[in-house]
């Protein structure tokens, strides 16, 4: 069964130092979630810019965009059933304080501005944010050997 639901998840600098890259990633292969594309980068201003510009009138949006520069991330495309709604609340609340203890940000973060991880809030973010990071012929098509254990 290939699914064609895909999200973009990236792990932030804060993410990357703190040696977080290996636990989140296995959180969602543990899941069953497919790894579609990963990658590590240091991301330029412009497409920071573009990555956030829905938040360029918010006061905290220099800070962001040279927070999500001061390091390199890795970026990642998964896919799987309803996958950006999974994935979100995988991921917890936007401020850490209100995660829930068992999501990434719940177990792994304390502050907003260093809160570990993205990931796309609808589908239609998740189409952009993708083809702003990754060209086509970076993302695999394959199956994983367990899908039929996992889908029904
Ligand atoms: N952010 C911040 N201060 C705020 C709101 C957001 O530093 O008051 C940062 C935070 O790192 C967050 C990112 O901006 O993850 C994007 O905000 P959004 O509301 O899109 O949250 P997310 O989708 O990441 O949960």
């Amino acid at each position: 069964m290939v699914f064609t639901d895909r999200t973009f998840v990236m792990i932030k600098p804060d993410g990357v130092q703190r040696g977080l890259v290996g636990d989140i990633v296995a959180r969602f292969e543990h899941r069953g979630l497919k790894i579609a594309a990963m990658k590590m980068l240091l991301v330029s201003e412009d497409l920071a810019k573009k990555h956030y510009e829905e938040h360029a009138a918010k006061p905290f949006f220099p800070n962001l965009v040279s927070f999500i520069r001061s390091g390199p991330v890795v970026a990642m495309v998964v896919e799987g059933k309803d996958v950006v709604p999974m994935v979100r609340s995988m991921v917890g609340a936007t401020n850490p304080k209100n995660s829930n203890p068992g999501t990434i940000r719940g177990d792994f973060a304390v502050d907003m501005g260093r809160n570990v991880i993205h990931a796309s809030d609808s589908p239609e973010s998740a189409k952009r944010e993708i083809s702003l990071y990754f060209n086509t012929s970076e993302i695999a098509t394959y199956k994983r050997i367990d899908e039929q254990w996992l889908y029904e």
